[in-house]
């Protein structure tokens, strides 16, 4: 029987911290802000957009949306982030990914100013992330090292696998596991011996976007599980990568789907957005 890693406890404990920091800065008379730019109308995006302005508001920062109709062109839109990254009242600056096919993602990112780019996506902050030396963690990665950290398991040493390569989870993920002295295999679509790599790692992280993907098989007897993925199974039921049935019994650790990685999410963008404005208020 693992332990159960709950998001939901950790993510409200940062939230936590994230107002009581920022009720401090607003007896120096500053509010930190966050701007979300939404192009178009997918609905998980639109979900994903209103979480952020609730959290926003639960801890005190202001938000504004900017909701932009697909059509938007790249032009009006690199226009708005610069008016974003001149205003001083805006401290991060979030664009809702993904984006409409005509835009180029790349050029949004890039254009975003790397002090107010929350979700450290901007090749500046994704360098200084490799060095390690850094403003900002993307949200994602960071929340699932703030459950390894809330349940007390030491990295350094650890044989770590990571499913998974993309630029917003597995890249930073692995990295943040190596900085912490982890030994880090990232595994993708082209691995041949996932199965053995897997069984093989102390902490498995699965970012592979498959519901069920990660079976008993592939866990080692003790193993740490934490499960990045936010899919739909057969029955339309949210589910993650790892088969949880299968997996729990076998793991020391494991972070349910909900509950788990999603709501750290959200916790540390804010606590982004809150850096951010104490950054560019010569606060550290
Ligand atoms: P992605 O599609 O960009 O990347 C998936 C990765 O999985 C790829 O690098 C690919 O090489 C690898 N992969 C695919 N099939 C594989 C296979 N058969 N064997 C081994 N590797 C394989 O996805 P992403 O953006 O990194 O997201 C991954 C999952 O995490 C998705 O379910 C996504 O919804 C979820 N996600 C959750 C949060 C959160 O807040 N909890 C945030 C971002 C993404």
């Amino acid at each position: 029987m693992a332990i159960i890693i709950s998001g939901k406890e950790v993510s409200a404990n940062v939230r936590a911290e994230v107002k009581a920091a920022c009720e401090q800065l607003r007896t120096k008379g500053i509010t930190p802000g966050l701007a979300v730019i939404i192009v178009g109308d997918d609905p998980a995006s639109r979900v994903y957009v209103n979480n952020k302005k609730k959290a926003c508001a639960d801890v005190g920062f202001v938000s504004e949306e900017y909701a932009l109709p697909a059509e938007t062109t790249q032009e009006e839109l690199l226009a708005l982030i610069d008016t974003l990254n001149r205003k001083p009242e805006i401290n991060g600056i979030l664009c809702q990914l993904p984006l409409p096919k005509h835009l180029d993602e790349k050029a949004v990112i890039n254009a975003i100013s790397p002090l107010k780019d929350v979700d450290a996506f901007h090749p500046s902050n994704v360098g200084r992330i490799m060095i390690g030396d850094y403003h900002f963690l993307p949200c994602t990665p960071a929340g699932v090292m703030e459950l390894i950290h809330s349940a007390g398991i030491d990295v350094s040493g650890k044989s770590c696998v990571v499913i998974g390569r993309s630029n917003i989870v597995g890249k930073p993920m692995a990295m943040l596991l190596l900085h912490e002295n982890g030994t880090v295999t990232i595994c993708h679509s082209r691995t041949r011996n996932l199965k053995e790599l897997c069984s093989s790692a102390d902490i498995l992280v699965a970012a592979v976007g498959r519901p069920k993907f990660v079976k008993a098989d592939m866990v080692k007897e003790g193993a740490v599980v934490l499960d990045v993925g936010i899919n739909r199974d057969e029955n339309g039921k949210l589910c993650g990568d790892v088969d949880f049935a299968e997996v729990e019994p076998k793991a020391s650790y494991i972070t349910p789907v909900p509950g788990g990685v999603g709501p750290m999410t959200i916790a540390m963008l804010m606590k982004n957005t809150l850096k951010a404005a104490m950054l560019q208020n010569g606060i550290d």
